[in-house]
């Protein structure tokens, strides 16, 4: 449920509101808009009496939000969420490039990787150190090892790192990283997502293989609902009947989300394509649909990675794209 103040309302009679809505077992959250301020109630509000809500002088209007999603609803924080990340501001006007390996593999693929993606412009560092691998034969990742490779790279070029975690059990060694990732296949791990909302890190929450956009929000909800605000929303791809790409990218999630949503949405076009030749293009396309910005895997060489070389671009190409987005990103007003 929103409630809309009128503007200039006088302090007591906010008050007398806010003491009225104490009395139900609800969260209020005020939102001080450029021209609105809204207080965003979540929780049972069905015993809420809008009429008598609707009464007080402090209030302009009473909606009802009918989403199932209320936190991460537009509707309750009708600007934009920007989230800090050591000074990198994703979903604000500028796109924010995250770029790096699949997988931690070595600290000289790391330091090389880091170095030259941070030259081409990418704000952020990624690397997975828990590999969610469909064969349990493959490369499963350096896990705490992997943690200690990406600090040094952060160490080196001063870019924040973002990496997965795959059980709340490891949380304790992503202390020190920046950005927690939630991937495609734990998108809807509740308890995971509970964990995450206890916490004060920006998440990276990617959207399932097969999940709803809506599906998407109410994942989100989990961890906004716990208290933790930072939640950047990731469109990576989902299954359909196409083979000829890894996974299929839904390029509409991006302007959906962006309307049904305050959170920044980012795109993963590298693992929407599988295929190293797609990654330019999908990005043009999700910059052009208003991502906020984009997650683009980037190997020294990705001829010798150990996971996803096959649309891993090599800091060439990766360069090559930042130079072209960066026009686009311009006309694009970011
Ligand atoms: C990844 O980013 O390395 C990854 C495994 O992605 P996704 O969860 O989107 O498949
Ligand atoms: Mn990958």
């Amino acid at each position: 449920m929103i409630i809309v103040l009128k503007q200039n309302a006088p302090k007591h009679d906010v008050e007398k509101l806010m003491s009225m809505l104490s009395a139900y077992d609800i969260k209020v959250n005020a939102i001080t808009g450029a021209e609105k301020e809204i207080l965003g109630l979540v929780g049972d509000t069905t015993k809420i009496d809008i009429e008598a809500i609707q009464a007080q002088h402090a209030v302009d209007e009473v909606k009802r939000v009918q989403e199932p999603y209320k936190n991460a609803n537009r509707k309750m924080h009708p600007e934009n969420t920007v989230i800090d990340v050591e000074g990198v501001q994703v979903g604000g006007k500028k796109l924010t490039v995250i770029a790096g390996p699949c997988s931690v593999e070595n600290e000289a693929q790391m330091i090389e990787t880091a170095t030259a993606v941070k030259a081409s412009g990418a704000a952020m560092l990624r690397g997975g150190a828990f590999k969610p691998r469909t064969s349990p034969y493959a490369f499963q990742g350096l896990h705490g090892e992997g943690i200690r490779l990406l600090l040094e790279a952060k160490k080196a070029t001063g870019l924040p790192i973002v990496t997965e975690i795959m059980s709340a059990a490891d949380l304790d060694l992503f202390a020190d990283v920046d950005v927690i990732q939630v991937g495609a296949r734990n998108m809807q791990n509740f308890e995971l997502l509970k964990e995450l909302g206890k916490t004060d890190k920006p998440i990276l929450l990617k959207r399932g293989l097969a999940n709803t956009i809506e599906e998407l929000l109410m994942s989100a909800e989990y961890i906004l609902a716990g208290g933790n605000t930072k939640v950047i929303l990731c469109e990576r791809g989902i299954r359909t009947f196409e083979t000829m790409t890894r996974n299929t990218l839904d390029i509409s999630a991006i302007p959906l989300l962006k309307k049904k949503s305050h959170l920044p949405v980012i795109v993963d076009p590298s693992h929407a394509a599988g295929i190293s030749a797609l990654v330019e293009p999908l990005s043009f396309a999700a910059v052009a649909a208003g991502a906020d910005g984009l997650i683009i895997e980037v190997h020294n060489n990705p001829a010798v990675a150990l996971c996803d070389g096959a649309q891993s671009l090599n800091p060439v190409q990766f360069d090559d794209v930042m130079k072209k987005i960066s026009g686009l990103a311009e006309y694009m007003g970011r």
